[in-house]
């Protein structure tokens, strides 16, 4: 994968995000909130964006207000999903605006203005854009998610129903866990294994086996024939200053969000 030559910090007000400065798309409005310039408390300090992790409701309300201003887009203008982990994903339009869908894992839309928004704690967030037509996609990807086929359910919407094939696809990846701290078991090996291929990577770390998530989303994007792909690098797990990790953080966390829109 291409390691990203630009990926910067930005402030706006309070609220601090990462994007990629010269991504191999032009005029896509794109982002990973980190969890920084919110008002939570511990351990949800500070910018959860989730109101389903226990944290305080109306803490959670002032901070997507002040995510939302940070974007530059209104509640009511904004698609989210309700995450399962699962492969189904949804071409949303205007009609679709101010919605959460319902288990649904993966965003697409070609609305000019949509903001696709979603919520992380360690997955990986995956970004679809093709370089000239309103096309864009949000995606979570964790290895059940990856073994579930929500790449290829992602990927055959885009050629189906809007014409882009993956060959012109461009893919970045936001901050995920990383195989420094992701010890994985035999199910999850096996699994993946017998769904996406014998070749993941893997190393043995302190007698556990770790699997690079990012590296796996990333090398099964371009075996689907997405020749480029873009990614962060960035582990959640060893980066809590900045990313709210569920591994590190024993699920007693908040989650960061991400967005993407058309121009
Ligand atoms: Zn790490």
């Amino acid at each position: 994968m291409i390691a990203p030559v630009h990926w910067e910090a930005v402030q706006r007000g309070p609220v601090i995000f990462y994007h990629f400065r010269d991504p191999p798309w032009s005029n896509i409005s794109h982002g990973f909130l980190t969890r920084k310039g919110g008002v939570s408390a511990p351990p949800f300090a500070a910018l959860n964006l989730s109101y389903s992790v226990g944290d305080d409701s109306a803490a959670v309300a002032e901070n997507l207000r002040r995510a939302f201003a940070a974007i530059g887009s209104r509640a009511e203008e904004i698609v989210t999903a309700w995450l399962i982990h699962g492969n189904r994903v949804a071409l949303v339009d205007a009609r679709h605006q101010g919605q959460i869908l319902e288990g649904t894992d993966g965003l697409i839309t070609v609305e000019r203005g949509l903001t696709l928004f979603m919520r992380f704690a360690d997955c990986i967030p995956v970004l679809l854009a093709h370089p000239t037509l309103p096309a864009v996609g949000i995606l979570h990807v964790g290895w059940r998610g990856l073994a579930a086929g929500i790449l290829e359910a992602a990927l055959e919407i885009l050629d189906r129903d809007l014409g882009c094939y993956p060959s012109v696809l461009h893919a970045a990846l936001g901050p995920g866990i990383g195989g420094c701290c992701y010890a994985v078991g035999p199910e999850v090996i096996e699994t993946l294994r017998s769904r996406i291929g014998k070749a993941l990577p893997l190393r043995r770390i302190n007698g556990a086996w770790h699997l690079d998530l990012p590296e796996a989303v990333g090398l099964h994007l371009r075996h689907l024939g997405v020749p480029s792909v873009i990614t962060a690098r960035v582990c959640t797990a060893c980066h809590l200053e900045d990313w709210y990790s569920y591994r590190a953080e024993h699920g007693r966390t908040g989650r960061f969000g991400t967005w993407i829109r058309n121009p």
